[in-house]
């Protein structure tokens, strides 16, 4: 199967069409198989120009993603630089850390940060124990 950009040089509607071969497109066209589908007028051709657009359309989403990957990298950045200077790191032990804070009621950090399981957080949600999901960038993915 081959699919087809065809334009209608009357109307300029461009659509999408599906061919067994390029051979199969000649043959409908000859026996004037071909229409539009929208003022179904039979000057209906092929157009290469499509795909040139499609490809530019892409590289410029492409670089306006990454533009904007970097804005919420730099935002997660400063919150992580954030909770860095103000919460304790804990790693793996943040749900054994956060239930001792919350039923030993120490005092001892502002806060804590670290990683858990969502069956951790799950787990500690249903004790009262409230806690924040951020995403986080490692440092050596700069
Ligand atoms: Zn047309």
């Amino acid at each position: 199967m081959i699919k087809y950009k065809l334009v209608c040089k009357d109307c300029n509607t461009i659509f999408d069409s599906w061919f067994a071969s390029s051979n199969e497109y000649e043959k409908l066209k000859k026996r004037k198989f071909l229409n539009c589908h929208s003022c179904n007028s039979l000057k209906v051709e092929k157009t290469l120009m499509a795909p040139q657009l499609i490809n530019s359309k892409t590289k410029s989403e492409t670089k306006l993603n990454t533009a904007k990957y970097q804005k919420i990298k730099k935002t997660i950045k400063n919150y992580q630089k954030f909770i860095k200077d103000n919460f304790k790191y804990v790693g793996d032990n943040f749900a054994y850390e956060a239930r001792s804070i919350h039923y030993k009621k120490k005092n001892k950090y502002k806060g804590i940060y670290g990683s858990a399981s969502t069956q951790d957080l799950k787990e500690l949600k249903d004790e009262g124990i409230d806690t924040q999901m951020i995403p986080w960038i490692e440092d050596k993915e700069n």
